[in-house]
């Protein structure tokens, strides 16, 4: 959607309030839920009322807006910052909302396309899986193995979808037990020689390994994909700097998110993920 429609849509409360339900984001109330009669009308707030039990119940009812003190344009427009990465002190700015609003509805955002990760298919075909380690000093030792950081386990589908996870360290059952979690057995891994990728052909994996130094020369055993996905995480989390181990794998999953969906227009993604979220 346009910055235009969608600044349009947001000034109307009930124009938003359609959109928002056609999305499936908010529930479209045909009956009363408390006697199942159809006899309602809409009174202050743009409540609902029921005019058999008398009853009213706001339009968020039952739906993930139901805790959010905010109007529902300032929630479009709210997430079409977080769409361009705004970060949530900025947006809070823009929008004239309390930062800690905008902050809260920025860690449901990432919450729900965390949970909406863990809910898609096995990776297949030619697939690249490689180990890399965020945070920490930006000095002192490097590679495997370096104090202070964090170990993420990286799977990539040449073509496909990449999906990435913190892993509590960098060991062969760590490792092979995300792979076969993820991948489809009989799949084409790509990896570098590291040794803890030695048991991926007895789980039912093809196994092609690379030389660091002789990766582009041998056509294509290269894991160049992975290693891309690495270097854009890296460059956007360089804003987050001093981001807490606990917060890190929701932003690790946004970046997934981020990088899987580059080429779709993300706020229809977004709007998906927090319709799925609903149930
Ligand atoms: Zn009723």
């Amino acid at each position: 959607m346009k910055l235009s429609e969608l600044a349009a849509l947001a000034a109307d409360e009930q124009k938003a309030e359609a959109f928002l339900q056609s999305r499936g984001l908010l529930p479209r109330f045909t009956h009363c839920p408390y006697c199942k009669s159809e006899h309602l009308g809409r009174v202050r707030r743009r409540f609902y009322k029921c005019y058999r039990c008398r009853r009213e119940w706001s339009p968020r009812k039952g739906s993930l807006l139901e805790g959010l003190r905010l109007p529902l344009g300032k929630f479009l427009l709210a997430l079409k910052l977080f769409e361009l990465e705004v970060s949530a002190r900025r947006a809070a700015r823009e929008l004239g909302l309390a930062y800690n609003t905008v902050h809260r509805l920025f860690l449901l955002f990432r919450e729900r396309i965390y949970q909406s990760s863990s809910q898609e298919a096995q990776l297949s075909g030619e697939i690249e899986m490689d180990e890399s380690y965020f945070g920490g000093r930006r000095r002192g030792r490097r590679g495997r193995g370096a104090v202070g950081k964090l170990p993420v386990f990286g799977i990539l589908e040449r073509g496909g979808k990449v999906k990435v996870e913190v892993v509590p360290d960098v060991r062969a059952e760590t490792l092979l037990r995300e792979a076969i979690r993820k991948v489809r057995r009989g799949s084409l891994i790509y990896t570098d020689r590291f040794r803890s990728y030695d048991g991926l052909v007895c789980y039912g994996f093809r196994h092609e390994r690379i030389d660091h130094g002789q990766r582009f020369a041998n056509g294509k055993v290269y894991i160049n994909g992975i290693e891309g996905f690495w270097s854009y995480a890296k460059e956007r989390l360089l804003k987050y700097h001093g981001l807490s181990a606990l917060w890190f794998p929701l932003y690790l999953k946004e970046l997934e998110f981020r990088y899987n969906h580059r080429k779709e227009d993300l706020f229809e993604k977004l709007l998906e993920v927090l319709k799925g979220g609903m149930n």
